[in-house]
């Protein structure tokens, strides 16, 4: 509203004097669990585009989150970036947060991609696919990660650690899906297959199938993606040996995440943020962030980069994202039921 009011009256001084233009030049604070590289360009051009300054705080999405409330309403952040649902949900639930109404953003965002009350948006999607072995694992023993669980891959699964929140949402989307009591019997089996105590990341548990640890490696695209077109070789050599098998083509579909985005609850300059966000949905900044990140763009007709198209289309789960974040404490029960350390 303040801001609104100054731009009122900024319009009417500059009918009588440019001069007060700097003083009034607009910028925005964005909270960011994207690591620089991987966002700073996009915001550079949308700078370059509005006119609008853009200063980034990088730093771990628990961090900023924690960061934000400690600050109360006295925090600069106008935008927080996450990279799984589960956290944009956090920072809502504690009131982090603000809903935004945006036409263009109602209209290029799909409703299960961003929150019912406006308060965060999708800016990419990405999928958590089963990442397999050729040499030992043939395409045809494959169908969901449902039968992961099965006797048959006991001892032959790499995935990470149940704090992982890329794994809490995808236990939360099963839970969604099928409710906790299917969902808790599948994870008690599920645990049997793990080829080892989980440990590392998702380029881990790839590296981990290749080596011959396990056959099968749960890990999302674009950590694959991005081992293709690694600086080291040895990475993109071992990205070569793993081909991606989409699950539950014939039923729910392949799990998938997004990053994004919302305005903060104190945000001083939300309309700039408003707009910020506004412009990561444009089809320019789609083009070069999902590229760059390797993840899959949220409006239609921008082009996959060719790691993505390399693995082909896919059917992903068609669930409201919302609820992954509302049903991420009873993810993270019933994995600890289960013995998912
Ligand atoms: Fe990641």
């Amino acid at each position: 509203m303040f801001k609104r009011r100054l731009r009122v009256i900024t319009a009417v001084a500059l009918a009588i004097s440019s001069i007060s233009i700097s003083a009034m030049a607009d910028e925005v604070n964005v909270y960011s669990a994207r690591k620089e590289a991987l966002i700073k360009p996009i915001l550079d051009q949308f700078s370059e585009q509005s006119g609008i300054k853009v200063n980034l705080i990088t730093g771990k999405a628990d961090a900023l989150i924690s960061r934000m409330k400690t600050e109360g309403k006295f925090s600069p952040a106008d935008v927080l970036v996450t990279t799984d649902v589960g956290r944009l949900h956090r920072a809502k639930s504690q009131g982090l947060l603000q809903p935004i109404s945006s036409d263009v953003l109602e209209a290029s965002i799909s409703a299960n991609l961003r929150d019912g009350n406006g308060e965060w948006f999708a800016l990419t999607k990405r999928a958590r696919p089963i990442m397999y072995v050729p040499e030992r694992v043939n395409a045809s023993e494959l169908s969901s990660v449902d039968e992961l669980a099965d006797e048959k891959w006991k001892g032959r699964v790499c995935i990470r650690s149940s704090s992982n929140i890329y794994n809490q949402s995808m236990v939360a989307s099963l839970i969604e899906q099928q409710g906790s009591r299917k969902t808790q019997a599948w994870l008690n089996n599920f645990v049997k297959s793990f080829a080892r105590p989980p440990k590392g990341g998702d380029r881990d548990q790839i590296k981990a199938a290749v080596a011959g640890v396990c056959d099968i490696a749960i890990a999302n695209s674009y950590y694959l993606a991005g081992m293709l077109v690694s600086n080291d070789e040895s990475e993109r050599e071992v990205a070569k040996k793993v081909k991606v098998f989409w699950p539950s083509q014939d039923g729910r579909g392949a799990h998938v995440n997004i990053s994004g985005a919302g305005v903060a609850k104190h945000a001083p300059n939300a309309d700039a943020a408003k707009k910020l966000i506004e412009f990561m949905v444009t089809k320019q900044a789609q083009e070069w962030y999902a590229k760059h990140n390797q993840e899959y763009p949220v409006i239609d007709g921008v082009d996959w980069s060719p790691e993505l198209l390399g693995f082909g289309e896919f059917k992903g789960e068609n669930v409201r994202l919302q609820r992954l974040g509302e049903l991420n404490a009873d993810a993270v029960k019933l994995m600890d039921k289960a013995g998912w350390r």
